[in-house]
């Protein structure tokens, strides 16, 4: 099997090994053209940002070049998806159907973070009575008893328990605080282990964004080398390193180390030391004196964040620290207590390694390295973010609060691209980065900047394509845009939005989705709607309040009277063919809010290059995930529907353009607010029914 443009051509032709193998395999152009720039982009060492629209069938146009590939040339290579979910459709549906085409003559492996597989040594604990379980835990153990001596993969997606059971898999997952490392005695056995091992001798890996940033973060020593990359759903790409990448002081994980060790409250005292003081009394001086260092530990801690208890924030979760909070007292403070925290934790790691060097031998000596590697972590990480030069001006620092108190205090560079540039996309020979939401009105300018590929010495190494979806959005739907709603930041625009959504769920009469970007108005119209919906016998599911994503969309999809009002994971984790869905509303623009911290790092990177926040960030930005809510409404070619904004800048704002130009949609009406019942009812009716 050789990789030429002529050979791979031919599994997608009419009548092709494609269509005469694959069920509902649907040939599109488009897809044989990204196909084709795969290819050519593997040949010619060259990265490629591709966007292809809704239907074009992008998985088959990567995966088909990558399995060529890899058989022509011997070389690796990974294909990383956003979601476990997405994955497994790969894994589980699109490479077992090209194994009819290809052949099997390539190794595919995949691999997802440790929190996936079971953990032989806490498997073993818990059988061996060392940890107390309540009845249910007790039932989940029973569940997953003979699955666990049985299973190859170890992969907890074999389980299929309900979510109720599902609840407790944490007691047997592998976890990265508790795993024992090289000193483990089930490492033989271990499902992370055998499945890094299969990655090595893998031709084809199936990975997801979070283990690929994952990797970057500990020197690449979780996935093999590699040179060859396809990067899926892209869109999310930066914002997942810019999560992924950041450095993290965190109160609560700190205090479960800490906790682990030692607590004392009043005069009760526990933790792993004195179980070692029960089972080694000859070492009861070393062992009080560890004790005491917890307990001090424990003190720095909290008053390190009893001191960021100073920095005020409104009802957002969370603040950036600006040049002034770097001179405050309360920064002054924080030092103070972060240096004795500092002082001390190193101190502690030392005369752990005294002990474990002591028990050599012994069982023990598996526990205390687990602790030393926590506590080294959570030291190592406090040190980023406090010793890295915080006040920079391509640095971000933030606190995070929840319920009002601080709990983390993170930090980040504001140049993620570069740090991509600099730890991944630099040692590749190929990428590929691909998506139905890259361009800004035709243009993958901004994409290429924020995601650093035009760091490359080679510019024009960087190739793209734009293949636009095949449906014929003319006829399958329709933007309505209300112009003479409310400014959404005045104080009339949440009662305008009940209202206007009642006159369009009197219509609809379900099948509606709203997609909200905040929480509080989400609230609000919530209870506008909740009394109102019951009367109309509307069956309303609001996010938060009903259920979460999964439950949610199963009781959408059930009954066709329902609405469901959502946030973000609404805008992009939603993919229902047919008539389930027929009406998108949108609330607002989807700006992000000034208090995200990912926000202010693109805010400050335009900035400091004196351009545009608003033109070379906020806008763009907003555009994409527009584009992304607005791909919720049509994904097969016999789907009809409206998208709704009633977000009257869209209509008046000159930007409004960019976000028009930027999505399939292309038939636009614009209406009074009192004239949307009367269209609903009359043109807008033939969107509402599939075709
Ligand atoms: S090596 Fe770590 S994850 Fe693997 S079985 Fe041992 S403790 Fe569990």
């Amino acid at each position: 099997m050789s990789f030429n443009r002529e050979a791979e051509a031919a599994y997608f032709r009419p009548g092709g090994a494609m269509e005469q193998h694959i069920k509902q395999y649907r040939r599109r152009d488009e897809q044989v053209k990204m196909a084709e720039a795969v290819a050519d982009a593997f040949a010619n060492r060259e990265f490629l940002v591709a966007e292809v629209g809704t239907g074009v069938g992008k998985s088959f146009a990567y995966l088909v070049p990558a399995i060529l590939w890899t058989l022509e040339s011997g070389e690796k290579v990974v294909v990383s998806t956003r979601t476990r979910a997405l994955q497994e459709q790969l894994t589980e549906h699109d490479i077992p159907d090209l194994k009819y085409i290809l052949g099997s003559g390539y190794s595919v492996a995949e691999a997802k973070g440790r929190e996936n597989y079971l953990c032989w040594n806490q498997y073993m604990s818990i059988l061996a009575g060392k940890q107390k379980l309540d009845d249910e835990q007790e039932r989940f153990i029973t569940a997953v008893l003979s699955w666990a001596e049985s299973t190859e993969s170890g992969d907890r997606k074999e389980l299929g328990l309900p979510g109720e059971l599902m609840r407790h898999w944490g007691l047997l997952a592998a976890n990265r605080r508790s795993c024992a490392r090289e000193l483990c005695p089930y490492r033989e056995k271990c499902f992370r282990l055998k499945m890094l091992k299969r990655l090595e001798k893998a031709d084809l890996l199936i990975v997801n964004h979070s283990l690929l940033l994952s990797d970057l973060l500990v020197d690449n020593s979780i996935l093999p080398e590699y040179h060859y990359l396809i990067i899926d759903e892209a869109h999310t790409f930066e914002r997942e390193s810019f999560d992924k990448l950041s450095a993290v002081f965190s109160l609560e994980e700190c205090r479960d180390i800490l906790r682990l060790l030692y607590s004392k409250e009043r005069r009760h005292e526990r933790g792993y030391l004195q179980y070692l003081k029960g089972r080694y009394p000859n070492l009861m001086a070393a062992l009080n004196e560890l004790s005491t260092m917890v307990y001090r530990c424990g003190e720095y801690l909290e008053a390190c964040f009893a001191a960021i208890k100073a920095v005020k924030v409104r009802d957002d979760h969370a603040r950036v620290l600006e040049h002034q909070d770097f001179q405050s007292r309360w920064f002054a403070e924080l030092i103070d207590n972060y240096t004795g925290w500092q002082h001390l934790m190193n101190l502690l790691i030392h005369r752990l390694a005294e002990l474990k060097a002591e028990l050599n031998g012994m069982e023990e000596e598996v526990e205390i390295n687990a602790v030393i590697q926590l506590l080294r972590e959570g030291s190592e990480n406090a040190f980023m973010v406090m010793e890295e030069s915080p006040d920079r001006p391509d640095t971000l620092c933030w606190v995070e609060f929840q319920d009002g108190q601080p709990v983390r205090l993170s930090s980040s560079s504001i140049r993620i691209g570069e740090l991509l540039h600099q730890r991944l996309f630099s040692k590749l020979e190929s990428l590929v980065m691909v998506s139905a939401t890259l361009t800004i009105e035709d243009s993958f300018s901004y994409f290429i900047e924020k995601n650093g590929l035009n760091c490359l010495d080679d510019r024009d190494r960087v190739q793209t394509l734009l293949q636009y979806s095949p449906f014929e959005y003319d006829k399958q739907a329709l933007l309505l845009s209300l112009y003479d709603m409310p400014d959404p930041t005045s104080a009339g625009f949440p009662k305008a939005v009940a209202n206007a959504l009642k006159d369009i769920l009197t219509v609809t009469q379900g099948r509606t989705m709203v997609l909200f970007t905040s929480r509080k108005e989400l609230r609000q119209a919530s209870k506008d709607l909740r009394d109102w919906a019951d009367e109309q016998g509307l069956c309303l599911l609001v996010q938060g309040e009903d259920g979460e994503f999964k439950r949610l969309m199963e009781l959408f999809i059930e009954a066709p009277n329902t609405v469901l009002m959502g946030l973000e994971t609404f805008w992009e984790g939603v993919d229902l063919k047919g008539e389930v869905l027929q009406t998108l509303v949108m609330v607002r623009l989807p700006f992000r809010s000034p208090a995200d911290p990912f926000c202010s790092a693109g805010d400050r990177y335009f900035r400091l290059q004196r351009r545009s926040s608003f033109q070379g960030f906020m806008l763009p930005d907003a555009a994409v995930r527009f584009k992304q809510g607005a791909g919720r409404l049509i994904r097969s070619e016999s789907d009809r529907g409206l998208l709704i904004v009633l977000d009257a800048r869209l209509a008046n704002r000159s930007y409004g353009r960019v976000f028009k130009n930027s999505i399939p949609i292309k038939k636009v009406v614009s209406l009074k607010r009192a004239e949307l019942p009367a269209f609903l009812a009359g043109t807008g009716t033939a969107y509402l029914t599939p075709s």
